[in-house]
């Protein structure tokens, strides 16, 4: 069957800016149209950021928080999951690990978790830097400006703060103790202190709307980020939100291939949250716009205590084995892994 390319499709291929409308147009395609939209996604994503898929190892370093969002198996509140921390001789051997098997960047994450100071993270990235070479992205959360700055001022190259969703009632409701606005005026901090921010939002979480997620897209225009997280909801068990439905594979594919649209040059990671909803996940987003894949470095030991969701996948992957299998999967796409540091291509290549 011929399918006819919507208007919406036709004002994206040529480039033009697309508005609420249209991404609300685009967020409802039928099921033929929304192949259009992904063969478009890729297409724009080749043009702009090329074939390579940049790996960023990720290291979970502690799943102690004091935050309770509603959505996270990290939560306060769950007292069944048994808390780790690790030191900062362990960080930089996990780093060095990574490091040796070509990663070029890491990604230091945790629960929001006040034992690490702005000064200890600050010496922590400064040593990761020093000893490795790599790139490092902070993925803590919610901090002060003076202890971002810290951060900035030891290397760090990159921030990434999802903003989760831009409904500020879900927002806050999701995430008790905090608002919308505070997420948003600390994105601007990291920012005006030169990180490459990264923000983005889950789909799929209980109340949202289409509108909610066109408004996701818009903000990170925005923003204008140099990355952008875009993964699915995944009930946890040990969470308030349990019951809930969750979001789906099509929808979160969709929302990431007008992601991709919209910000041409943005780095956008296929989600481990999608690869472990769906077998092919991560297949399916590099096809859709994607381009970065996060392999789990953390120890295999301390991977099953930092489940945000369940059924989480690579938990007792060695890292060998994931870079490995991860590359496998980027070639059997025909695509290369990058090799330099994948800065921003608003960027200029180079670590300090
Ligand atoms: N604590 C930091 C923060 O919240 O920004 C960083 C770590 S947090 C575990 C990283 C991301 O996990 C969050 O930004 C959120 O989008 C995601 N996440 C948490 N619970 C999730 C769930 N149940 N399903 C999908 N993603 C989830
Ligand atoms: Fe803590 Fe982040 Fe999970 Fe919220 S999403 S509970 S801040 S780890």
């Amino acid at each position: 069957m011929n399918v006819v390319m919507p208007e919406t499709l036709n004002k994206a291929t040529r480039g033009e800016n697309l508005l609420r409308e249209d991404i609300l147009s685009l967020l409802s395609l039928g099921k033929e149209e929304d192949s259009l939209l992904f063969k478009l996604a890729d297409q724009v994503r080749y043009q702009y950021v090329g074939d390579e898929v940049h790996l960023r190892g990720i290291i979970e370093f502690s799943n102690y928080c004091v935050k309770n969002c509603l959505y996270c198996g990290l939560r306060r509140d769950n007292q069944k999951l048994d808390r780790y921390r690790l030191s900062e001789s362990e960080i930089i051997k996990t780093g060095n690990q990574a490091a040796k098997l070509g990663l070029k960047t890491i990604v230091l994450q945790s629960g929001e978790d006040p034992f690490y100071t702005g000064e200890m993270l600050a010496q922590i990235i400064a040593r990761l830097k020093a000893e490795t070479g790599v790139a490092v992205t902070v993925s803590v959360g919610d901090r002060s400006k003076k202890d971002y700055r810290l951060m900035k001022q030891a290397g760090a190259d990159r921030y990434l703060l999802k903003h989760e969703t831009t409904d500020a009632n879900l927002f806050s409701r999701l995430r008790p103790g905090t608002t919308f606005a505070g997420r948003i005026k600390r994105l601007y901090w990291l920012k005006e202190l030169g990180f490459q921010v990264g923000a983005g939002n889950m789909v799929g979480l209980p109340g949202q709307t289409c509108e909610t997620l066109a408004d996701d897209i818009l903000l990170l225009r925005e923003l204008d980020v140099e990355m952008a997280g875009i993964g699915p909801f995944i009930p946890h068990h040990q969470t308030p939100l349990k019951n809930c439905v969750g979001g789906e594979v099509k929808t979160t594919l969709k929302v990431l291939a007008i992601t991709r649209l919209v910000l041409p040059l943005t780095h956008l990671p296929a989600t481990t949250a999608l690869a472990s909803i769906h077998p092919q996940g991560r297949q399916m987003a590099l096809q859709c716009g994607a381009n970065v894949v996060m392999p789990n470095v953390t120890p295999v030991k301390y991977r099953e205590r930092y489940q945000i969701y369940p059924n989480k996948i690579c938990l007792t992957e060695e890292t060998t084995e994931s870079v490995a299998n991860i590359s496998n999967i980027i070639r059997q796409l025909g695509r290369g892994v990058a090799q330099d540091y994948g800065h921003s291509p608003k960027y200029k290549e180079g670590c300090e």
